[in-house]
């Protein structure tokens, strides 16, 4: 069993950790999920009028366009836009990809518009950005609002919440401000049309003098970015005890804590009654032909589960236009006649008799 290291923060740590861990301990940062970022607000607003959710019949401005600093007077829209692209270019140095809602300034598409962006792309989480403002003075802070089970967000409102915690506890100790805490929401247009799990984050008060003055200062932007990040690699990439998936497959946890996992070395696993077998960065092998130390030869089928039939009336599978035989213990028959009476070549194929 091989060690799994967790998650990368920033590019010069996965940097010196790839330089010190072998290779196959680095694979499953491979699989990219999809973070959708929303930018809160645009130049303007928008003045169309929404259905606040889709079992309502209120309906809700798009756009009010946002607040603004009370000692710069910097717009909301563009704070978020900046603090946006930092998060997007740090989530992909952490390998997710990163779809934005919007990219300019001048556009204030509706709530529901920035939910579809969510939906269409399924994505494992949509993080809305938005600052706040209050008319007083002295309020500061982060607070996380989270959907309330309401709308389509009913299935989502459990994880989304778990995920804001994470997210605000990681970026209020990356900035080093007032924790203000998780909120649950019905009357957010934006939660409540989206099917995937989503947060809306208010990194700080405008409305306050030196926080609008920090939320407008790159370095400050940096430490946002950095925490909102962070929390967000935490919350997505979790490996649980047993099977896990990504996009390059599947594997098989066996210790969450020391991120233990099946290797190659680990030769055959049975499962839950099935049999396994794992390549050397820790993935089952899935659709694929395996020869074992004996120059057996086995097949792992879609479901990365060894081919097998049971005694005395083998498996046969079509694989790449040919059939093959398969014993109850999962090997190849080759160059004979199976017991069933059919006769399979060296390679196993079977062989069309002409004259039957
Ligand atoms: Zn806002």
């Amino acid at each position: 069993m091989k060690r799994l290291i967790a998650c990368f923060l920033f590019t010069a740590v996965f940097l010196t950790s790839i330089i010190l861990i072998p290779n196959n301990q680095i694979a499953f940062a491979a699989g990219k999920k999809v973070v959708v970022i929303d930018p809160g607000h645009g130049a303007g607003g928008n003045s169309g009028y929404e259905l606040q959710s889709p079992d309502s019949n209120i309906t809700k401005i798009k756009d009010g366009g946002g607040t603004q600093g009370v000692a710069t007077g910097v717009p909301e829209y563009a704070v978020t836009l900046k603090v946006a692209n930092k998060l997007k270019a740090l989530l992909e140095q952490n390998n997710f990809t990163v779809i934005m809602t919007k990219t300019q300034d001048s556009e204030a598409p509706g709530n529901i518009e920035r939910a579809e962006v969510g939906n269409n792309n399924n994505a494992d989480l949509v993080i809305r950005l938005h600052c706040d403002g209050i008319d007083n003075q002295n309020i500061t802070g982060a607070s996380m609002l989270v959907p309330a089970p309401v709308g389509y967000a009913s299935s989502i409102s459990g994880v989304s919440a778990e995920y804001g915690q994470t997210i605000l506890d990681s970026l209020v100790a990356s900035a080093g401000m007032n924790n203000k805490g998780v909120v649950q929401r019905s009357d957010l247009t934006g939660f409540n049309w989206s099917k995937v799990p989503v947060v809306l984050v208010e990194m700080g008060f405008m409305s306050n003098p030196q926080e609008d003055r920090l939320l407008n200062d790159d370095s400050y932007e940096n430490k946002l970015s950095q925490g909102l990040c962070s929390g967000i690699v935490k919350c997505l990439n979790k490996t649980k005890l047993g099977w896990n998936q990504n996009n390059v497959g599947w594997w098989y946890c066996t210790d969450v804590d020391n991120g233990y996992y099946y290797t190659a070395d680990n030769g055959w696993k049975a499962i839950n009654g099935q049999w396994y077998v794992f390549n050397a960065s820790g993935y089952a092998l899935e659709n694929t032909w395996y020869t074992d130390s004996n120059g057996h030869k086995y097949y792992l089928d879609s479901d990365c589960m060894r081919v097998n039939g049971v005694k005395d009336k083998p498996r046969w599978m079509h694989i790449n236009g040919s059939d093959y035989a398969f014993n109850e213990e999962g090997q190849l028959y080759v160059d004979c006649t199976t017991p069933d009476g059919y006769k399979v070549d060296k390679n196993g194929v079977y062989i069309i008799d002409k004259e039957k």
